[in-house]
């Protein structure tokens, strides 16, 4: 089956990179809350991918446009910088280990202005690699993974399928610091519903702290139409949060927190709220700020739900 070029989905601090896809979908496709859900992974050529790369070397070097070169290679690499490449899909990391090497050792290669490289990275796909694998992969600048922890409680985490337990989310985030690679983790408020808020918030927390990551993220869960997590809302077998509910959890999270040194943000745009700052040192200033939104319940306060994005 020919090689579909995927939609661009990245996180935020990837505005600047040059998009390139090694896969398309992910290789856990059981979330149940995901857009992923469902979506075959496909894996695209080495070959293919080295023919990017030389075209985007070409155009940025000279501007040459080699032909049979998908136009999307231009627009973006019109307005880039050459420093930044950020791999796709949605776990790059599960591209086979020597294709994976060489593809990185072709990108360093033909474009070596790189400064970093970039990708999403499952905890499955971190614990299938071994310490020095990812050292390998850190010296050929791929040097921050991107990673799903959702949350810290088994018990939400078996719900939506993550196909992880909190110790294995441990066990991977701990690896990616060891080889020296950043890490940025990702939490999704409300994902314990009504039911499940407080433990939710209070075990990822700790499962947070456990890690330590270099940045973290509270995205707000958006239900998704087409996932079970969505028709189980619609069955009334899964209680959302609300806007109100998910900034207790916010507060919970950072209140509980006892990082070494991480920046937390909920800048994202599914976030009713958006607050960041570096931990620990601007923990007081971030929990008043939330207090204060709390304190009022004005609604006018929150991002409103047709400006929230996924
Ligand atoms: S591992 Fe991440 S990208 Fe893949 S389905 Fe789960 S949440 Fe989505």
């Amino acid at each position: 089956m020919r090689f579909q070029r995927p939609d661009i989905f990245r996180p935020p601090s990837e505005w600047r990179s040059y998009f390139l896809p090694l896969t398309r979908g992910c290789s856990n496709n059981t979330c149940t809350f995901c857009n992923y859900y469902g979506v075959r992974l496909q894996i695209r050529e080495l070959d293919d991918v080295k023919r990017e790369i030389d075209a985007l070397a070409a155009y940025i070097g000279n501007g040459i446009r080699l032909p049979n070169v998908p136009q999307i290679v231009y627009a973006i690499g019109r307005s880039w910088d050459g420093k930044r490449v950020f791999l796709q899909d949605g776990d790059a990391l599960v591209y086979p280990f020597p294709k994976l090497r060489e593809a990185l050792h072709y990108l360093n290669e033909k474009l070596p202005n790189l400064e970093r490289i970039g990708t999403y990275a499952t905890p499955q796909d971190i614990l299938r690699r071994n310490q020095d694998q990812l050292r390998e992969l850190k010296e050929l600048k791929l040097s921050i993974f991107y990673t799903g922890i959702e949350s810290g409680d088994d018990k939400v985490l078996q719900h939506v399928a993550k196909g992880v337990k909190r110790q294995e989310l441990i066990e991977a985030g701990k690896k990616v610091k060891e080889a020296g690679i950043t890490l940025s983790v990702t939490v999704i408020l409300g994902l314990g519903g009504v039911e499940g808020s407080k433990q939710h918030a209070l075990e990822t927390a700790r499962v947070l702290n456990e890690i330590d990551p270099h940045y973290a993220g509270a995205l707000t869960l958006t239900l998704v139409p087409g996932t079970p997590l969505y028709e189980e809302w619609k069955k009334g077998e899964f209680r959302a949060v609300s806007p109100f509910r998910s900034l207790e959890e916010l507060k919970t999270i950072i209140a509980n927190s006892s990082f070494t040194d991480c920046f937390f943000s909920s800048m994202h745009a599914s976030n009713y709220l958006s607050i960041r700052g570096r931990l620990p040192q601007d923990k007081q200033r971030m929990l008043k700020e939330i207090g204060a939104v709390l304190a009022t319940r004005d609604s006018s306060l929150l991002r409103p739900e047709f400006l929230r994005g996924l």
